[in-house]
């Protein structure tokens, strides 16, 4: 599923500034190294450059190119990840 926002604020929040966080990480679909940057908004937050996913409190990273392929989280990676539990 996609980042709840209570892990949104806890980026932010372990960043020294308060304001814009960045989470670097590989592409979940295409493995190519993605930075995604989270930043506060008046209305909550905003993703730059990518889109982040948590399962399990893990958080994942998808690049914006595979987003445009497959916005979801891939769903053998999610039964996937519940089944290492
Ligand atoms: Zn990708």
């Amino acid at each position: 599923m996609l980042i709840g926002l209570n892990r949104l604020k806890k980026i932010i929040d372990d960043t020294i500034e308060g304001e814009t966080g960045i989470i670097h990480n590989k592409c979940i679909d295409c493995g190519f190294p993605v930075e995604v940057e989270v930043h506060k908004t008046s209305g909550g937050f905003g993703l730059l450059r990518g889109v982040l996913y948590e399962v399990k409190d893990r958080v994942y990273a998808k690049c914006l190119d595979c987003c445009k392929n497959n916005p979801k989280l891939n769903h053998e990676f999610e039964s996937q990840e519940a089944a290492n539990l």
